[in-house]
């Protein structure tokens, strides 16, 4: 639902906000919702120039109210020409294949930790329409909230520092149709997890401002073939396979990490892949990186304690 510009009055101050209900009344402003609202602590709308929308977005658990802004932001020069290609996904939430071979991977362990601690007091809870289940509902919303930003702060950080000048992502939207080639992922449920598709937009439209002001260009490439092609020899053949989440082609013999190999042949569709001999292996083995609860920062396995 999306309010234009008199459709909404704000108060930055209170921070509240009206909302028109309706057209015809606008000019009473009698027919109104008034709704108060916490911004991220790095956001602040009194600081703004123009607030040119408000949209009331749900997001399965909850409203949210997104200000369209009008800000000027300093934008750094990009800091390289390299290509990153990102696959995201239910298992590893997001793969990352970097130009000279090197590929990491950023599971869900912290999510699914926090969504089975939820779902379990959730399920105590003896209505879930209760304050208290509503409570739980918003924190674990906000939790996954956090998550994402610092996942998407942390993967545009690699990018610079891996002196990266563009991002190529898999664009989702098809996927999520089935497309009708057996490629479409299974998104929602999953274990204990329960993820919507939504995430992921939202996720790449995160890694989408930050990369913004690094100078970095987010390309979103169609995800098709992506999963099945060998990111070695580029053959697509029924006899290649994965298993338990290694790919393995027939052809050239080479085992990938199943994710990796498709965020390396998403970013080929940018960046075709030089002509160097690429030794069995590396795409076997990612650095995987996991959210430590302890800083509150993604870092490599092997230095996470819990
Ligand atoms: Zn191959």
């Amino acid at each position: 639902m999306t309010f234009k510009a008199a459709g909404f009055k704000l108060d930055t101050q209170y921070n509240r906000v009206r909302l028109s209900k309706g057209s015809n009344l606008k000019e009473y402003w009698s027919d109104f919702i008034l709704c108060e609202y916490k911004t991220r602590p790095d956001v602040d709308l009194s600081t703004v120039e123009s607030v040119q929308q408000v949209r009331a977005v749900w997001t399965g658990d909850e409203w949210e109210l997104h200000f369209v802004c009008k800000v000027e932001i300093e934008v750094a020069e990009a800091p390289g020409e390299k290509t990153v290609g990102v696959d995201l996904g239910i298992n590893n939430f997001a793969a990352l294949a970097y130009e000279d071979g090197h590929s990491e991977l950023y599971p869900l362990n912290c999510l699914k930790q926090d969504d089975y601690y939820f779902s379990k007091r959730l399920a105590r809870c003896d209505d879930s329409d209760s304050d208290q289940a509503t409570r739980l509902n918003q924190k674990k919303s906000a939790r996954r909230t956090h998550y994402f930003h610092t996942l998407s702060k942390h993967i545009v950080q690699r990018c610079v520092d891996e002196e990266a000048g563009t991002i190529v992502v898999g664009d989702l939207s098809g996927i999520r149709e089935g497309e009708g080639n057996g490629e479409s992922k299974n998104w929602g449920k999953h274990g204990n997890l329960d993820l919507h598709s939504w995430a992921f937009d939202r996720f790449i439209d995160l890694v989408e401002y930050k990369s913004e002001m690094e100078g970095i260009t987010v390309e979103r490439v169609s995800e098709r073939d992506t999963s099945k092609s060998c990111s070695c020899c580029g053959r697509n053949r029924k006899s290649n396979r994965v298993e338990r989440g290694l790919y393995v082609c027939d052809d050239c013999g080479v085992v990938a990490n199943a994710d990796v190999n498709g965020a390396e042949n998403i970013r080929q569709k940018v960046s075709p892949s030089p002509s160097e001999d690429r030794s069995n292996g590396w795409l076997a083995q990612p650095s995987t990186f996991l959210f430590d609860k302890e800083t509150g920062a993604f870092a490599p396995q092997e230095q996470v304690t819990s």
